[in-house]
């Protein structure tokens, strides 16, 4: 039977309340327990697929095809496990099935209601995804005291009855700030969310008080007193220069020890932190940067590509320097195009995932920089499409040629709605989505930097290549380096005669781990790190 930590958020949200849970999950994991991690989000959508990416950030996209929450991005590379798309729990899933369960009759009789009906479907989701787990930590999303994040609070109320005090943690973390006029550090925000959580029947185990830098004794005593806990639950998750620090930072204040305590994990395995060290020190050993152009449409909005920025500097530190990140919202180079010259210094160049028209002549400026400069060059997904329209333009000479996605009258649809996309007609979790299998050429870059035949990467997308335009393109010179297996899908191009020019359809960030980078993103920071000619 698995235990339960329950994570819930005070003050404010953007806390870093996901890099905790994902901390917590390794402080468990590095004492040989198995741990998996779920994200509650109270919203109404059924999943993140439809939400914009300026709102929520990134679609995390799981093995199985679910269009998740980025913070399971955080899970997975902390906890460097698969979860599935049932680690995200919405509102609207819960609705969702609790409705279609009446209208088929199975509360016959009933009413139906919040408490039990809506409470009992959250607890059954939250445990039937635990399954199999030592500990499952679930993190509760928004901040205590809004108004949808009451059923949840509710259901795990009711699930210490259920399973025990010995098998169940409530975490609670809370802003700590500084008054800008005294630099005092206030905690009354923080003991007013916790009053909050009393009031509906939690009284948290552990509090960890989100600030800029560590908490002093009298702060910690003040907070245990108000929020009472004893002196030895409160933690402090301060600012730090890597969220890969967080797990070290809550273990040295000893909260490994407190938490496996409460629920009697304690005097197991002693906590085997080589891995996560032998990456810090990478980290910290680091001395030079490189500079990498992130190139796309919603830069305005870093964690709109967090798992990418994640996927670069994985690569980065392993072969000893730090990213330095440079963003050129394709916007407006689309309405300026000599602003691409901006970026032209670049040690490598990146055109990233996106949907719709606006800004890709912009992101097309970015591929055509990288081609003709000999700027080591990475396009994922969309990225990979508007390289091929560029090639198709400036090197294939196939004037006006485009994606379907962006001129649907285009003389060259080189880029075109995947067959089994035409007869979709609902928006939600229908795109091609999550792993597929690709077969990789031998004798190509991508080869050699997967040092394998075939792998097996995440997809998210609704157009591809156009396969009636590749022989024409294969003839100026681009290589088609991944195949889909279960279909003839072009899935890499690269071209030869250039430091490193790699595009692929599938997106390469979301299998990366900070002790495992992915292949080409080590192939691109490679080639970013070797003088330039
Ligand atoms: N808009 C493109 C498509 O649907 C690319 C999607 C993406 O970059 N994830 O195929």
């Amino acid at each position: 039977m698995p235990k339960y930590v329950f994570v819930t958020g005070g003050v404010l949200s953007s806390v870093g309340k996901g890099v905790v849970s994902a901390s917590i999950g390794r402080i468990l994991k590095a004492r040989g327990l198995r741990v998996t991690a779920i994200k509650v989000d109270p919203y109404l959508n059924v999943d993140a697929g439809t939400m914009s990416p300026f709102a929520h950030g990134e679609v995390f996209v799981t093995y199985d095809g679910g269009e998740t929450d980025l913070d399971l991005g955080h899970y997975e590379r902390f906890l460097d496990v698969e979860l599935s798309r049932d680690n995200n729990i919405t509102s609207g899933q819960i609705y969702h099935a609790v409705i279609s369960r009446e209208r088929r009759g199975e509360y016959l009789g009933q009413t139906v209601q919040l408490i039990p009906h809506v409470t009992d479907e959250i607890k059954d989701r939250i445990r039937s995804s635990s399954g199999g787990a030592d500990v499952s930590v679930v993190e509760i999303g928004g901040t205590v005291g809004d108004y949808e994040q009451l059923p949840f609070l509710e259901a795990i109320r009711q699930m210490r009855i259920e399973e025990g005090a010995e098998n169940t943690a409530y975490i609670h973390v809370a802003l700590v700030p500084k008054l800008w006029s005294t630099g005092e550090l206030k905690t009354k925000p923080l003991q007013h969310s916790v009053v909050e959580l009393r009031r509906i029947g939690i009284q948290p185990d552990i509090i960890i008080a989100r600030s800029q830098e560590p908490l002093p004794d009298d702060i910690r005593k003040k907070v245990a007193l108000f929020a009472n806990v004893p002196f030895g639950a409160i933690f402090a998750s301060y600012d730090v220069d890597t969220m890969y620090r967080v797990p070290k930072m809550l273990e040295s204040q000893g909260f490994g020890e407190y938490l496996t305590r409460l629920l009697r994990l304690d005097g197991r395995q002693e906590p085997r932190w080589d891995e996560w060290d032998a990456y810090l020190s990478k980290w910290d050993n680091a001395v030079r940067s490189v500079k990498v152009v992130m190139c796309g449409k919603y830069v305005k909005l870093r964690d709109s590509y967090i798992s990418i920025v994640e996927a670069v500097t994985h690569a980065a530190v392993h072969l000893g320097v730090r990213p330095i990140f440079k963003w050129c919202d394709s916007d407006l180079v689309e309405k300026e195009p000599a602003r691409i010259w901006d970026y032209a210094d670049a040690d490598a160049l990146i055109v990233l995932p996106g949907f719709g028209r606006r800004g890709t002549e912009g992101m097309i400026e970015g591929v055509r920089l990288a081609r003709e400069e000999g700027i080591p060059f990475l396009g994922i997904c969309f990225g990979m499409q508007l390289a091929i329209v560029e090639f198709a333009r400036n090197v294939a000479g196939l004037r006006g040629a485009n994606s379907e996605e962006l001129d649907p009258e285009t003389p060259h649809p080189v880029v075109h709605l995947a067959p089994e996309q035409r007869h979709v007609d609902a928006y939600g979790g229908t795109m091609i989505l999550g792993n597929k299998e690709v077969e990789l050429v031998p004798g190509t870059l991508a080869h050699g930097l997967y040092g394998a035949s075939t792998t097996v990467e995440r997809h998210r997308h609704r157009y591809e290549v156009n396969l009636d335009y590749l022989p024409m393109l294969v003839e100026r010179g681009l290589i088609v380096s991944g195949w889909r297996r279960d279909s003839r899908k072009v899935e890499i191009v690269e071209l030869r005669g250039h430091p490193y020019f790699v595009a692929s359809q599938f997106h390469p960030e979301f299998r990366s781990r900070p002790t495992r980078p992915a292949p080409l993103f080590l192939g691109l920071l490679k080639a970013a790190i070797e003088p330039r000619k």
